[in-house]
């Protein structure tokens, strides 16, 4: 097989600093072992998150200086409406500033106390969103997207039977959405398949329950859907999308993802009278239903990043250059969940690092390990994230101790990740030099971000 480049050539760059180890180890220890407390000038290559890291085309950027200004009725509000309309098919659409808003205004209206949202798997912010109204999130992933050991196709599926089995069980009318996420972004990033999509579609109609997507990224879950379903070899990418979209109410969107954009997001259905509902909490916390906490320059960055994302050269790159990445560490043994996600390979530290106890947190450690070596910050998700702790002050730990790289989109070159894969390769072979971590100072809420640690003696 040819290599497959790079879809675009460099016209601007930005210098990467490097640091020594000796260095590094310095900066980790002032940083109390939490990459999230260094400062990105110290890392060399940040596969921390792909969220709002994307590089802009040279067209987005002449976008942002085609950017209207106007507080009502601006000309880029009515060329990302179009956008978002003709890749959606839905007809109206509310521009937020990003994901977490756009599910911020959605469950405020339509969530309670006394109501459950279900899901493949929800985000952490969807999920957030849900229970600060009251109402409880429910995911139900299908059986081979809890083995990460264990390459499928479609991962990220939701189990229709345990859905029809919940309906039954809570009530419809207590039920007042199904959120399918594509692809499923805790779930390793995962894709959805089409249909799995349809046959979700049909249970809530059938239940008259409300279906909508999380669509941060729609583009990548699309190629995998033509790459792997069968009957879509032939079809282009938007046809793809809109039959997504086409068994759906309506969707979320997170800019931040597959909009190259560093910032934005929308709310797109059809129902009126709950975009007129949406439209008056969006006036209160975002902004005029034509901009929703946004620039018009952010409104241009985004149109024009909906239509590149679609391009085949670019996703078949995007989705091979993750799974470049994931081929090497199996190659060399490194344990990683399978197959590699749309935007990220999730390392296993569990398994790799099996003499560090899940309350040294393997994960965390895995991570500082990574950045001493080679100035890579990536992000465990794991106990340190999920851990929670029982009456007696004993870690109730996650399901799984992963660390996740996340690759930003059209921002490192082949042989950055090859680099990626020969620090994790390193420290791969002398993982029994690793130790474990105790936490010195923590948060109640979202500890990881704050976190100060130390190595075990
Ligand atoms: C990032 C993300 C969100 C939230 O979007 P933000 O722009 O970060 O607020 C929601 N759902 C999924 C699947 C995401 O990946």
């Amino acid at each position: 097989m040819q290599t497959i480049i790079e879809p675009f050539r460099i016209k601007s760059v930005e210098p990467i600093y490097f640091t020594t180890k000796a260095e590094r180890r310095d900066i980790l220890e002032k940083a109390g072992f939490n990459p999230f407390r260094i400062h990105a000038d110290h890392v060399l290559i940040d596969l921390l998150t792909d969220s709002g890291t994307s590089a802009m085309s040279s067209n987005q950027w002449a976008g942002i200086m085609q950017g209207d200004e106007s507080y009502a009725g601006s000309a880029s509000f009515f060329r990302f409406e179009k956008t978002v309309r003709d890749i959606t098919g839905f007809r109206i659409v509310i521009p937020v500033h990003q994901g977490r808003a756009a599910e911020k205004i959605l469950f405020s209206v339509i969530g309670g106390s006394g109501k459950y949202f279900i899901s493949n798997t929800l985000f952490d912010t969807t999920r957030a969103n849900i229970e600060f109204s009251g109402s409880t999130g429910i995911d139900l992933p299908c059986a081979e997207g809890k083995i990460p050991s264990v390459p499928a196709p479609f991962k990220g599926n939701i189990d229709t039977e345990a859905l029809e089995a919940v309906i039954r069980d809570k009530g419809a009318k207590n039920i007042p959405m199904v959120i399918m996420t594509i692809t499923n972004n805790s779930g390793g990033g995962q894709p959805v398949s089409m249909r799995n999509i349809r046959e979700t579609g049909r249970i809530c109609r059938q239940h008259g329950i409300p279906f909508f997507i999380d669509a941060c990224r729609f583009a990548e879950n699309s190629y995998f859907i033509r790459q792997r379903e069968e009957g879509y070899a032939d079809k282009s990418i938007p046809e793809i999308a809109r039959e997504i979209f086409s068994y759906a109410d309506g969707c979320t969107m997170s800019a931040k993802k597959d909009a190259f954009a560093n910032i934005g997001g929308f709310l797109a259905l059809d129902d009126l009278d709950l975009a007129i509902r949406c439209r008056n909490m969006l006036i209160i916390t975002e902004g005029f239903t034509t901009y929703g906490g946004l620039a018009g320059r952010d409104l241009e960055a985004i149109a024009i990043g909906l239509k590149e994302v679609m391009d085949e050269n670019y996703l078949a790159y995007r989705i091979r250059s993750i799974e470049y990445l994931g081929d090497k560490l199996v190659k060399a043994g490194v344990p990683v969940m399978q197959p590699a996600g749309g935007h990220a390979v999730y390392i296993d530290a569990k398994a790799m690092l099996p003499h560090i106890p899940v309350d040294a947190y393997p994960g965390q450690a895995l991570v500082c390990a990574l950045y001493e070596e080679g100035g890579i910050r990536s992000v465990e998700i794991g106990s340190l994230m999920f851990g929670k702790y029982d009456q007696g002050g004993r870690l109730l730990p996650a399901a799984m101790e992963l660390v996740r790289l996340a690759i930003p989109r059209r921002v490192y070159t082949q042989s950055h990740i090859d680099y990626v894969a020969e620090v994790i390769i390193a420290v791969f072979r002398h993982k029994e030099c690793i130790k474990g971590l105790r936490i010195l100072e923590e948060t109640p809420l979202l500890r990881h971000f704050t976190a100060r640690l130390e190595p075990l003696k």
